[in-house]
């Protein structure tokens, strides 16, 4: 890391805070750091550089709640200071506005978008409340640095509060094109705030692009100058980078934590429970971008074409349960069973289910056994932002007989696109017979491509990210 970043301190600003609370009806609350890559990657750097991570604990904020955290930041390496948020306000700004109408505007899928005004209006005042935590608790010095969809509007009301530090924002979801920017009531709001960032980071270069064009719509006058790795606007007497750096995962972590005897015993186990089969493994949150109708119709395609693959080939599909309180995702849980129970329905033998469904999160070791047992892996989103598991999938083939069938729009199709199978998830007939070459891939043929998509991962894992950005975020505001 280079010295320049040692000498600042961080904040980090982000809907949830790297911890979660859960209350055991015997020992009480009960704290523990939440997993994720986000955690792992600025762990470390929060650590050495007195770090503050500002955000919302996941529940009700009482006054037990305020202790428990306030004791366990006391044994935290670095301070944690909790945003709290009523019922309601999670109901509007979380459940209502950022989940309900950014979230699927963002990933090209307006069918699901509500534009409802009082979401609007509790997602500016919640944004606005975490503004002025940010503003009371920052040190001068401090880079700041917001994440994600959540915290859009956050910026306009930073610079309204008086803090001038570095603001950095990295938006983890795709940007949208002008076109469907434009149909959103909030649009020019949302851009003057983002603009307030010194540098934006995004997943992708097209999101990058967008996000670019959509700024040149509401401020049409304005400079640009292009670098390979940032673009920089000039409006009025500000300048504002926009750079597009890839999320990872902690490489070396997962690629030794799969090598292990432990996940190998465990892979073959799972293995054993569909003898002479290969598997194609689907893991996802469930959620309307991750394609999964989408996903069974082509693999019902792939078995009518391929007859021969009966009783040689199963679907392995894990679901993570995930806004279970949503109609929409309600009614996709339903479809889906559905569509497990016809696909099932149509082709079972006595000895074979062409469908295996999953509906819960596995445990970091079980996730990675399956992995390392999957032949293929089908990651289709009909949009997503970066998508971790495509990356986990590649670094997990320690065996190098793994074959990744990825959606051409996940972000990771930028980096991993050239050595996968790479498909349009919405032609089923294309996607079909991709699971053909991928299951019939001639063993050479798979080992060269597993070892370069894990190579791409391994050079550019989580922890680089980190760097770029801090690295860029001191060149621009320097
Ligand atoms: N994951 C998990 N348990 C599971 C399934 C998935 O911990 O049973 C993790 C997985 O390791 C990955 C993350 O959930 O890191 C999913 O990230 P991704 O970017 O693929 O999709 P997202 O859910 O963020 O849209």
């Amino acid at each position: 890391m280079n010295d320049l970043l040692e000498r600042r301190p961080l904040t980090v600003v982000s809907n949830r805070l790297p911890i979660s609370m859960a209350k055991d009806p015997e020992k009480g609350w009960e704290v523990s750091p939440s997993p994720g890559g986000l955690v792992t990657a600025l762990d470390p750097v929060l650590k050495r550089q007195r770090g503050k991570w500002i955000g919302w604990i996941g529940t009700e904020a009482d006054d037990e709640v305020q202790d428990v955290l306030a004791r366990a930041s006391e044994q935290y390496p670095y301070d944690l200071i909790s945003v709290p948020l009523s019922e309601e306000d999670e109901q509007l700004y979380y459940r209502g506005y950022s989940n309900e109408t950014v979230w699927p505007l963002f990933h090209d899928l307006i069918g699901y978008c509500k534009f409802e005004r009082d979401t609007w209006e509790r997602y500016k005042a919640i944004n606005k409340r975490f503004a002025e935590y940010t503003a009371r608790n920052i040190d001068p010095e401090s880079i700041v640095w917001l994440h994600d969809y959540q915290l859009l509007a956050a910026g306009s009301y930073l610079r309204e509060a008086g803090v001038s530090n570095p603001l950095l924002f990295f938006l983890h979801i795709p940007f949208p094109s002008p076109d469907l920017m434009r149909r959103l009531p909030q649009e020019e709001e949302l851009i003057r705030s983002l603009i307030s960032y010194d540098l934006l980071g995004f997943q992708t270069r097209r999101d990058r692009d967008n996000f670019v064009h959509c700024v040149c719509e509401v401020f049409p006058d304005i400079g640009i100058r292009e670098r390979e790795e940032y673009t920089t606007l000039f409006i009025g007497d500000r300048r504002v980078n926009a750079g597009n750096w890839p999320i990872s995962i902690d490489y070396t972590e997962f690629y030794a934590h799969t090598k292990s005897k432990e996940v190998a015993d465990a892979a073959w186990l799972f293995h054993e429970h569909f003898p002479n089969q290969r598997i194609i493994l689907g893991i996802d949150r469930l959620d309307y971008t991750k394609g999964i109708p989408e996903r069974f119709q082509a693999f019902e395609l792939f078995l009518e074409k391929y007859p021969e693959m009966h009783g040689k080939v199963i679907l392995y599909q894990v679901l993570v349960p995930s806004r279970t309180h949503v109609p929409d995702y309600q009614n996709l849980k339903h479809l889906i069973e559905s569509e497990v129970g016809r696909i099932n329905g149509k082709f079972s033998q006595a000895q074979w289910v062409p469908i295996h469904y999953a509906y819960r999160s596995l445990g970091r070791m079980d996730l990675l056994a399956h992995y390392r047992a999957a032949e293929v892996a089908l990651v289709t989103p009909l949009r997503d932002g970066m998508n971790l598991v495509a990356k986990e999938y590649c670094t997990s083939c320690v065996d190098n007989r793994g074959v990744l069938i990825l959606s051409k729009f996940a972000g990771a199709h930028d980096e991993l696109g050239e050595h996968s199978l790479s498909v349009n998830p919405f032609d089923t007939e294309r996607t079909a017979d991709a699971i053909y070459q991928a299951i019939t891939m001639p063993e050479e043929e798979r080992v060269r491509r597993i070892s370069a998509l894990r190579e791409q991962v391994k050079n550019n894992d989580v922890h680089r990210w980190v760097e770029r950005i801090l690295l860029a975020s001191e060149l621009m505001t320097d």
